[in-house]
């Protein structure tokens, strides 16, 4: 049956942050497709979620065509339009990390795969559904570490990291593709923008972010629900615009 309700896509959210904003959109009302690579793992969140709200399992695997395309497939054959894409599936290949140097070029295409092509292949394989919402929103998880502004000043946080070279990369494309795609669609009611979550504990870092990722997930769900005078093209965290 095609739901009345809003509906949200979040890929790889069967845990961290992607969970969590599954749990606030659903308690907001939104129907929730929860996007998940893994059946058993997708199926679990899902269980975890039930009194949060209508949150719904889709197999996602976003470096798989095929399996995008059934996504959409199923997802237009049952709720319809989609109100908000959320781009959050991402690796980072920690081991592998090094800086530019001396980094493994298998490394970057690796992280490449998932962080930059995964979100565009759902981004073009979801805009129709997008579209034919009233007011479509995209959301790219992105991180300050693509920020060559703040990759480059010596005074912020990501001085004190190693240079991670290929998972900075990934999200510097990711936000020119949020640049692009918002100059793309300028003349269509849909916003699409760049945020950063923040420091939050979670699996991709080994648990050594400072915060709950529920936290980190409310910069996400405010960019999935910005009023029809909010931006496009932007790239934002919790305290305002993040330098390019
Ligand atoms: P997690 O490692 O907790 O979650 C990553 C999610 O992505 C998992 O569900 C994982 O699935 C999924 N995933 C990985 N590869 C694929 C794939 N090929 N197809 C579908 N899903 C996939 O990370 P976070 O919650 O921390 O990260 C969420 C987002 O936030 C990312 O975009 C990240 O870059 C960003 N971010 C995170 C920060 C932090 O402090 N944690 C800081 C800044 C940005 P599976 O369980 O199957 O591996």
């Amino acid at each position: 049956m095609i739901t009345t309700k809003q509906t949200a896509l979040i890929t790889g959210a069967n845990k961290g942050i992607g969970f969590e904003t599954a749990r606030q959109l659903a308690q907001q009302g939104f129907t929730v497709w929860l996007g998940a690579r893994d059946q058993a793992r997708g199926e679990a969140a899902v269980k975890e979620l039930a009194a949060d709200g209508d949150v719904r399992f889709v197999s996602l695997d976003v470096t798989d065509p095929d399996s995008v395309q059934a996504a959409a497939a199923h997802i237009g054959d049952t709720t319809g339009a989609l109100d908000v894409l959320i781009n959050n599936a991402a690796a980072a290949f920690g081991a592998e990390e090094a800086p530019p140097s001396t980094i493994g070029l298998d490394t970057i295409q690796r992280t490449l795969d998932v962080n930059l092509y995964g979100a565009l292949r759902v981004t073009q394989v979801f805009l129709p559904l997008v579209r034919q919402a009233p007011a479509g929103r995209i959301v790219n998880v992105s991180s300050t570490n693509g920020s060559i502004t703040a990759l480059v000043d010596p005074d912020s946080l990501l001085a004190q990291f190693p240079l991670s070279y290929a998972y900075s990369a990934s999200k510097t494309i990711l936000n020119a593709l949020t640049g692009s795609l918002a100059v793309e669609l300028r003349d269509t009611p849909i916003k699409i923008n760049s945020v950063c979550p923040g420091s939050n504990k979670t699996d991709l870092n080994g648990n050594t972010g400072t915060q709950h990722p529920s936290e980190g997930a409310k910069v996400v769900v405010r960019a999935a629900t910005l009023p029809a005078d909010g931006p496009s093209g932007s790239f934002f965290d919790v305290n305002g615009p993040v330098g390019r």
